[in-house]
Order: C-alpha cells, then sequence, then structure tokens
C-alpha cells in the first residue's frame, strides 16, 4: 500500500475558493481513523493503508423535498448530482456530469418466477441505461469532477473494460488526458471500442486485472497521476445513488432484498454506505439486505464470508462474466462492513447458471450484459436455498448493457454445444428471396 500524491491546486481567483470548498471535505480512513482533507488525490491511508470514505455530514434530517435543488447549474440534469445533501460538496464549476443515472426501475412478473418470487415481488434496475452504458458513470462523474477540482492533469485507471470506457469517456468531456491499463485478452468488444474511441491511452498488458491494479497502483503512488479506480473514495460516493433513485423510484419503500454481481466489490461498499445513510437521516426506516452473488471461478469474498469473514485467501480468477472475474476485490474490507451493516449475504453461481439468467433477462426485452445476469441467477439460487423466501421482494441490479459484450450473445446462441443448439437458441433463418419461402417462416413464426 502506498500513500497520498499531493497534487498541486491551481492558483487562480476560482482556484482559492475551490481550495475553500475541498478543505472542508473530509476523508477518513477505515482502520485507524486518520482523517484527511479532500485538497489531494488519496486512495489510501497514509498512516495504515487501509481504505478511505468521505464522510459526509449528516447530522440534520433529510427529507424528499430537499433532494434536486439547489444544485450548481453544471449538475442540473444529473441522477446522481440531485442527492447533492447526501454527497460531497464539490465545487460546482468542476462538476463534469453527462446527465448520468436516471435510470428505469423495471417490475417484471416472468423473471420474478424465474427467481422463485411471487409475481410483483422482483424490480430490476438498469444501469445499462447510464450514457456509456454502466453503473460506472455514477462514480466517474463524481471522481472526474474531484480530479479536476484538485487540478489534476491526467486520470487513470485499471479496469475489465466498463471502468475504461466511462472513465475515457468524462475525462474526454473534461478535457483531460486519460490513461487505462486493460488486460490484453478477454475484454469485451463493445468495452474496447468505445475506450478506444473516447481517445483514452489504452495500455494492454500481459496479466489480468489484478496485476493491472497493482501495476498502476505503483504508478500512480509516484507520479502525479490520479487514480480512478473504486480505491478511490470519491467514485463510492457517486455509486451510493443507485441506492438514492431506487428507493426514490419505490417511494422510499425498502424492498427486503438488493442483489448484485461482485467484482472488485466497490459497489458492496458503496450500497452498504448508502443504506447506512439513508437510514441514519431518516429517509428510510428500514434497511434492505444485500446479496452479493460472485462467480464460481472468481469468488474469494463468498469464501471469506463462509469462512465467517475469518479467512480471506485471493482466487486466480475465471469466469465467462468478464466485469467480475477478479481474484483480489480492492474493496474487501468495505464489502464486508456493508454485508455486516446490512444483515446481507454472498454466495455464487457457476457460469452456466449466468448465461441462462441472462438470456432470460433478453428474451424478456431487457437485456444485459454477463456479468449483470449474476444477480438474477444468484437470486433464483437463494430461493431454492431457502435464504430468499418466495414473498419477499427483492431488487435485482443489471450492471451493463446487453451491446457491451455481442460476442456472448452470439456465442450462445450460434455456437452449438455438444454438437446440438443450445435450448432457446434463437438463429437467423436464411431463405431464398421469394415470397413463397418468406411464407414458410411466417407460418412458423406464428404457430411454432
Ligand atoms: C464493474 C462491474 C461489475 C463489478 O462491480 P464491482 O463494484 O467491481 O463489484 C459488475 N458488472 C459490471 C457490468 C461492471 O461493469
Ligand atoms: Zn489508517
Amino acid at each position: 500500500m502506498t500513500g497520498a500524491v499531493e497534487t498541486p491546486l491551481p492558483s487562480t481567483a476560482d482556484g482559492s475558493r475551490s481550495r475553500d470548498l475541498l478543505a472542508q471535505v473530509v476523508v477518513r480512513c477505515m482502520e485507524c481513523g486518520r482523517r484527511d482533507d479532500g485538497t489531494a488525490s488519496r486512495t489510501s491511508c497514509a498512516n495504515c493503508g487501509g481504505l478511505l470514505d468521505v464522510v459526509v455530514p449528516l447530522d440534520r434530517q433529510v427529507t424528499p423535498d430537499d433532494l434536486g435543488k439547489d444544485l450548481p447549474e453544471t449538475a442540473r440534469h444529473s441522477g446522481v448530482w440531485r442527492y447533492w445533501p447526501l454527497l460531497p460538496h464539490l465545487p460546482g464549476d468542476a462538476i463534469v456530469s453527462r446527465w448520468e443515472g436516471n435510470t428505469a426501475l423495471y417490475r417484471d412478473d416472468r423473471l420474478a418466477r424465474y427467481a422463485g418470487l411471487t409475481d410483483g415481488s422482483l424490480q430490476l434496475k438498469h444501469e445499462g441505461q447510464n450514457p456509456t452504458g454502466s453503473f460506472k458513470d455514477r462514480g466517474m462523474t463524481v471522481g472526474v469532477s474531484h480530479a479536476k477540482a484538485i487540478g489534476a492533469r491526467i486520470v487513470a485507471c485499471a479496469s475489465t473494460g466498463n471502468t475504461s470506457a466511462s472513465l475515457a469517456s468524462y475525462a474526454a468531456a473534461a478535457g483531460m488526458a486519460s490513461l487505462v491499463l486493460v488486460p490484453a485478452t478477454k475484454i469485451a468488444t463493445g468495452k474496447l471500442a468505445q475506450t478506444v474511441a473516447y481517445g483514452a491511452t489504452v495500455v494492454q498488458i500481459d496479466g489480468d486485472f489484478d496485476r493491472a491494479l497493482a501495476l498502476l497502483r505503483e504508478l500512480t503512488a509516484a507520479y502525479d497521476v490520479y487514480l480512478v479506480n473504486s480505491v478511490n473514495p470519491f467514485r463510492l460516493e457517486g455509486q451510493k445513488t443507485i441506492i438514492f433513485e431506487m428507493l426514490e423510484q419505490r417511494g422510499w419503500e425498502a424492498p427486503d432484498w438488493i442483489t448484485l454481481p461482485g467484482g472488485n466489490l466497490g459497489n458492496t461498499a458503496a450500497f452498504g454506505k448508502a443504506i447506512a445513510e439513508l437510514h441514519q437521516v431518516g429517509l428510510i426506516d428500514r434497511m434492505p439486505r444485500l446479496a452479493v452473488i460472485q462467480a464460481e471461478g472468481a469468488a474469494p469474498f463468498a469464501a471469506y464470508h463462509a469462512s465467517g469473514f475469518e479467512e480471506y485467501e485471493p482466487v486466480e480468477a475465471d469466469t465467462v462474466a468478464t466485469a467480475i472475474k477478479i481474484g483480489d476485490p480492492a474493496s474487501t474490507p468495505r464489502a464486508r462492513r456493508s454485508i455486516e451493516v446490512t444483515n446481507g449475504w454472498v454466495t455464487t453461481v457457476s457460469d452456466a447458471e449466468i448465461l441462462d439468467a441472462k438470456a432470460a433477462i433478453d428474451r424478456a426485452g431487457i437485456g444485459c450484459e454477463p456479468a449483470s445476469a449474476a444477480s438474477l441467477a444468484g437470486l433464483r439460487r437463494l430461493t431454492r436455498e431457502g435464504v430468499v423466501r418466495p414473498d419477499e421482494s427483492a431488487v435485482a441490479l443489471l450492471t451493463g448493457n446487453i451491446l457491451k459484450d455481442p460476442d456472448a450473445v452470439t456465442a450462445y446462441h450460434f455456437d452449438d454445444i455438444d454438437g446440438e443448439p443450445r435450448p432457446g437458441a434463437n438463429r437467423p433463418i436464411r431463405v431464398a428471396a421469394e415470397l413463397s419461402a418468406l411464407e414458410r417462416v411466417l407460418s412458423d413464426a406464428l404457430h411454432g
């Protein structure tokens, strides 16, 4: 673990106002309690190397009427910044927003039955509807705005693809340079395409995500480069708003469960913090339980949970769900806190269960990328195991857009397994360019 890198602040008149605001932001180490202000880029405690939290002053009640008001002009359309009373107050002229958030909360009873719940009990929060197609944009607006506020010249991340796509877009919006490290193989086509198109400097390394992040942390410790991976506490502040917005859409009525895929565990960390804060300011009177779902081949947090949080062991990760192909999640201690605070649960699903759940979500006309489907696959498993009761309510988080990983879709529908198409495979039908051939297809479509 490494210490803070001090970034010089801009010295303009505006800069000194920025400095005043940033000096009031509090960042605290979750291990030793050391406090710093928000004037520098910090991703671990200078004393003990522990993970950091932004401390938002929550000394008064917040009501629904307090939201979306008195926002800086730059933040007016954002589904993140409307929760201003529950976020760190960055200088308005530094805010970089691309109208993120404002995503749909769908009800779907076919998928409720798939999950083993009664009709009306399941909703899906679709974070694939963010500007770059994943929830990463919610954290990125806060991370990149903080980077801009402190005068950073270059922002960087290690990524399985979605963080890099989001960073590249927000850095472009801010007029800043961006540097991303991705694994040389197994990055989904859509994600790599976005990152390149938005103009980031893309470095493919011969190693996995965990190696890329470790390498980048060495670089950012030694050079004046702003790190926006989810070890950055400002990013997690933005991701809290998934919970805020979902609960606002439900009239501040908490579901019994929230299920989400667990990779680097940034969302898990952010969600526990969000729920605790909403409870503290009186916006909810009952806490939902978090259920974190990991892929079987990338499940160090599930094993840690199963040991009663006694034994933690990183793994070499392997799964088709590349966004959660992470063997040593950086936010593990914060995620543990989230599970403890919300009386939550952690489980695993196989790649086959993930792909099956994804096909069900896709067929419902909703669609998502593979990692997202872990939340539905995991819910199905938890109702079967009796952890979740059929009459309980749940919100499943869909983290990314179906178009992120088109190869996963075509492989599922077009490739044989054991010489046979998968049950439910939907293949285009090639016919002669004649009306009679088309009539046969129409008849099959209506009756078959
Ligand atoms: C980043 C990501 C995840 C994993 O989220 P963590 O916060 O790292 O646990 C899951 N799904 C998608 C689509 C992602 O982009
Ligand atoms: Zn510390």
